[in-house]
C-alpha cells in the first residue's frame, strides 16, 4: 500500500488491516493483557513508551503548503515519489515478525513499514506515506524492512545462535523457534526454515568480525520482489547498494555527505555506527541482481517456491492513472 494505492508485488503481503496483520496505527499494545492494553496503562507499565503514535509525518523536502496538506493525510503518489529515496534493510534480532512487532510496538515506541518473516511472508504495518521510526536520520526519506533473523555477533563471543540453529544429519541447518515463542506466529502452518547457506557467515562490518546465519530462501525471494516493487513505484530509490571505487560493498557507515547524497537500497549500518544490520550474511548482489531482472522484465514469473504467494488478493491491483 503506497499513498493509499495497492501495488502489485508478486509476493504475499499481509496488510495491517488484513486478518493476522500487525497494525502500527493502533495506540494500544498488541500483546499485553487486553485490560492493560490502552495507552494510559501502557505508558504507566513501559518506560520506553513515550508517544501513543509510533510514527510521524514525513516533512523533509516539503513546502509549508504541502505540509499543511499532508498533515491531514493528503498524500498522493507523485509527492511521495519526490521525498522517498532510500530503502533500509534491517535484521530484527527477534527471530520472528510477531516477536519483532511486539518489541517495536509494545516495548520500544518504534515502527517499520515492513516485516519479512522466516517463511517469506511480508507484513506491512503502515502506509509508506508515514514516517516510520526505524533508522534515525533517514526516517524522513526512507522505507524500512525488518527481516526476521537472530542477527550478528562478535566471533568467539556469546550468542543465542545455538538456540535457533541446529545441524541436521543430512548436513542442512534447521531453524528452531524456541518453545517460549510457541509456533512463532508463522503464516505458513508447519513451516520449517533453513538458512540459504548451512554454515554461518563470517565477515567484517564496522571494523569488527561478526558471525551470522543467512536468511531463508523464502525471505530472499520475497525481499527481491519487494525491492523491485519499491524501486519501481518510488523511482528515486535506485536499485543498487553502497559500493566503493572497486565496486565492493561498503562495510562501514557512510560518511555524512555520502549518506546525504545516497539514493538506493542500503543497510541500517550505513546510517549509524552503532548498528551492523543486515550483514554480514546478506547476499547483496543476489538481491539487487534479481530485483533488476524483475524490473527489466515486468511482473515476476511464478517462482514455484511459494505457490500461495501468487494466489493472494494482491492480484486485485487497480493502479490509478
Ligand atoms: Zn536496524
Amino acid at each position: 500500500m503506497v499513498a493509499g494505492q495497492f501495488v502489485h508485488t508478486g509476493t504475499r503481503v499481509v496488510l495491517w488491516m488484513d486478518p493476522g496483520g500487525y497494525d502500527a496505527y493502533r495506540v494500544e499494545r498488541r500483546f499485553s493483557p487486553m485490560d492493560k492494553a490502552d495507552w494510559e496503562s501502557s505508558q504507566a507499565e513501559t518506560r520506553a513508551l513515550n508517544s501513543p503514535n509510533r510514527y510521524s509525518l514525513r516533512r523533509g523536502g516539503l513546502t509549508d503548503q504541502e505540509i499543511e496538506r499532508v498533515r491531514g493525510g493528503g498524500w498522493d503518489l507523485p509527492l511521495l515519489q519526490r521525498v522517498v529515496d532510500q530503502f533500509v534493510l534491517h535484521f530484527d534480532v527477534c527471530g520472528t515478525s510477531r516477536n519483532c512487532f511486539k518489541v517495536l510496538h509494545d516495548r520500544r515506541d518504534l515502527s517499520v513499514h515492513f516485516m519479512l518473516d522466516l517463511d517469506g511472508t511480508i507484513y506491512q504495518t503502515l502506509d509508506l506515506k508515514e514516517r516510520a521510526w526505524h533508522a534515525t536520520s533517514s526516517n524522513t526519506r526512507s522505507v524500512g524492512v525488518e527481516i526476521a533473523n537472530m542477527g550478528a555477533y562478535p566471533v568467539g563471543g556469546k550468542n543465542p545462535l545455538d538456540e535457533w540453529y541446529t545441524k541436521e544429519p543430512n548436513g542442512q541447518t534447521r531453524i528452531t523457534i524456541p518453545a517460549e515463542f510457541g509456533d512463532g506466529g508463522i503464516f505458513t502452518k508447519g513451516f520449517v526454515g533453513h538458512p540459504a547457506r548451512p554454515e554461518p557467515i563470517v565477515g567484517m562490518i564496522q571494523g569488527q568480525e561478526l558471525i551470522q546465519y543467512d536468511y531463508t530462501p523464502e525471505q530472499y525471494q520475497a525481499l527481491i520482489k519487494l525491492t523491485a516493487s519499491l524501486c519501481k513505484v518510488l523511482p528515486k530509490i535506485k536499485c543498487d547498494y553502497p559500493k566503493d571505487a572497486e565496486g565492493h560493498l561498503i562495510r562501514t557507515k557512510l560518511p555524512d555527505s555520502e549518506l546525504k547524497a545516497y539514493q538506493g537500497v542500503l543497510g541500517h549500518y550505513h546510517i549509524q555506527t552503532d548498528k551492523v544490520d543486515p550483514v554480514p550474511a546478506l547476499q547483496w548482489d543476489y538481491v539487487i541482481g534479481k530485483a533488476r531482472k524483475i524490473m527489466e522484465h515486468g511482473v515476476p514469473p511464478v517462482s514455484g517456491m511459494s505457490p500461495m504467494a501468487n494466489a493472494t488478493s494482491l492480484g486485485h491491483m487497480r493502479p490509478k492513472d
